[in-house]
């Protein structure tokens, strides 16, 4: 029986939610945001759902319903409007991310922390510093959305299921994260070699266009209808998935860096087997020279973009 709590029942909460109930991940779920009645509303529509999916428990409360909680998802904060970027929400989520944690450690300390609200690897830093857990326990959701984009459209342009496309996107989940083209791969073998037998006509040109696509769809997607949320949400399930169920998926989700490639103390979005603790380790993953550039800028980036108060480094490390 799983207990999630999502703070901040927004388009990206409540669509969270909604994933998590049809996909019967948990069987009771709390939406707690600062407007009591949205978060009503949602519970209520939700759970009119109810008698079409397996038992769930879906109902709106405050920061005591953590209590026993197994994971605690947070959404909560100002979102991009068109035009902005991720790292131009730093100041506003900071302070709504601490405000946030210090209520959720009034009662649930043992809970895995999931954080969705952007700038994603600035957040879930400040969620992890505000706290007093294991850099383990507190998860960005990271790349994993963007990984996902960048397999759907490898596999549009090879005509391949997403599935079978294995590659990620790492570093900053924002404009200078970039794919791992060196190890990308289908069905087992490298995306050259694949391409070298492929019928189809491509050039290093797609290679940027997919990588430019990948970066810019948020903003894409909120030109056109002002949110993103749907799949975010199913993202945000399979990263639940693999920690409730102790799956020990890999999926490239933001977490604590500490001397990897010349970057530290910051959280970006690598490679990572999830289980029942959380981030269990980071996969030695291979960086090319290029990828080893860009995974160094993407950090710095990170790094000048840190509020003052999250800039002092950090001492006595819990271990994972
Ligand atoms: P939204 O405005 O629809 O929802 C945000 C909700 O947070 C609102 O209901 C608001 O009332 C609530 N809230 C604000 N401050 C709060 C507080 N202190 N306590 C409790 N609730 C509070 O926005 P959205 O579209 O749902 O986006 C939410 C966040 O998720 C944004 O930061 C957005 O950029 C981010 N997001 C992240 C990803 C990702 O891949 N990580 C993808 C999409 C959106």
């Amino acid at each position: 029986m799983a207990k999630i709590v999502i703070i901040g029942a927004g388009f990206v909460g409540s669509t969270i939610a909604y994933a998590l109930m049809i996909g019967g991940t948990a069987q009771e779920i709390v939406l707690i945001d600062k407007i009591a009645e949205k978060a009503r509303g949602e519970a209520m529509d939700l759970s009119h759902g109810a008698s079409f999916i397996q038992p769930i428990n879906i109902y709106t409360g405050d920061y005591k319903d953590c209590q026993e909680a197994d994971m605690i998802i947070i959404t909560a904060g100002a979102p991009q409007r068109p035009g902005e970027t991720r790292l131009d929400l730093v100041e506003t989520n900071t302070a709504i991310m601490r405000e946030i944690i210090y209520s959720i450690m009034e009662y649930n300390t043992s809970a895995i922390l999931l954080i969705v609200t952007n700038p994603v690897d600035i957040m879930s830093f400040a969620a992890w510093k505000n706290s007093d857990l294991p850099h383990s326990m507190v998860i960005g959701s990271g790349t994993v959305l963007d990984t996902s984009r960048f397999r759907h459209l490898l596999s549009v342009r090879c005509g391949i299921d997403p599935r079978n496309v294995h590659a990620y996107v790492i570093g900053e989940h924002g404009d200078s994260e970039f794919p791992l083209w060196s190890t990308a791969n289908i069905g087992g073998i490298l995306l050259e070699n694949f391409c070298e037998n492929c019928t189809r006509t491509c050039s290093s040109d797609n290679r940027e266009e997919i990588s430019q696509k990948v970066r810019e769809a948020a903003y894409e997607i909120i030109e056109g209808k002002g949110a993103t949320y749907y799949a975010i949400a199913l993202a945000v399930r399979r990263i639940t998935e693999s920690i409730l169920r102790n799956e020990h998926s890999v999926l490239t989700v933001s977490t604590y860096i500490d001397e990897i490639y010349g970057i530290s103390d910051i959280y970006l979005s690598v490679p990572c087997i999830l289980g029942k603790n959380g981030v269990e380790s980071i996969i030695p993953f291979e960086l090319d020279e290029t990828e080893r550039t860009l995974f160094f800028q993407t950090g710095e980036i990170i790094k000048k973009s840190l509020p003052a108060a999250l800039k002092e480094k950090t001492g006595n490390l819990p271990v994972f």
